[in-house]
């Protein structure tokens, strides 16, 4: 039983290639059938299926402002706070983001990320304190080509996330130019 080391064993084993179903050496990096370069391929199937970052409502409190109105007023701003954080909806996937706005009658507006040119992120000092922030798209939607993202969780990890989504969604898309960050 010579030459049967655990290397050996699984470089005899196949695995149907995910381009072309050939079977292929489950070390192999490139199909030797259809020549598809395997990694490649699997950082685009990746970018090709949604993923949902969040969904859910923004911060009630979203800064040390709005802490101190509601000590000022008793609690009675807490009131208009919660009832402006539900009203709004954000569904933010890795594809693109739905808001939507009311209570009773929703309105819902849609905005695809390759059409994404820029995000800026506002966090200003105290409200990095509550772990809050605004991210900013700047996109070539004709009906709102500024979206805000006001009293988002987690708002530098968002960001991050979305930036990278809008350049692999732009490269999905065919367009080449999106400003660097
Ligand atoms: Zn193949």
């Amino acid at each position: 039983m010579s030459g049967t080391s655990p290397e050996a064993v699984v470089k005899d084993q196949y695995k149907p290639c995910p381009a072309c179903g050939e079977g292929i050496r489950l070390t192999a990096l490139k199909c030797r059938i259809c020549g598809e370069d395997l990694v490649a391929y699997a950082e685009k199937l990746d970018a090709a299926t949604e993923k949902t970052f969040f969904h859910g409502h923004p911060a009630i409190l979203p800064g040390v402002g709005h802490f101190a109105w509601v000590v000022l007023t008793l609690g009675l701003a807490w009131l208009g706070y919660f009832y402006r954080s539900r009203s709004v909806t954000y569904i933010i996937t890795s594809h693109r983001i739905v808001v939507e706005t009311g209570l009773l009658s929703k309105r819902r507006r849609n905005l695809e990320l390759y059409r994404v040119d820029d995000l800026e992120l506002d966090r200003p000092f105290l409200q990095r304190l509550l772990g809050c922030g605004t991210v900013i798209l700047h996109s070539s939607d004709r009906d709102q080509p500024i979206l805000a993202l006001r009293g988002v969780e987690d708002a530098d990890l968002l960001f991050e996330k979305l930036r990278d989504c809008a350049k692999s969604e732009r490269s999905r898309a065919g367009i080449k130019t999106l400003t660097e960050a």
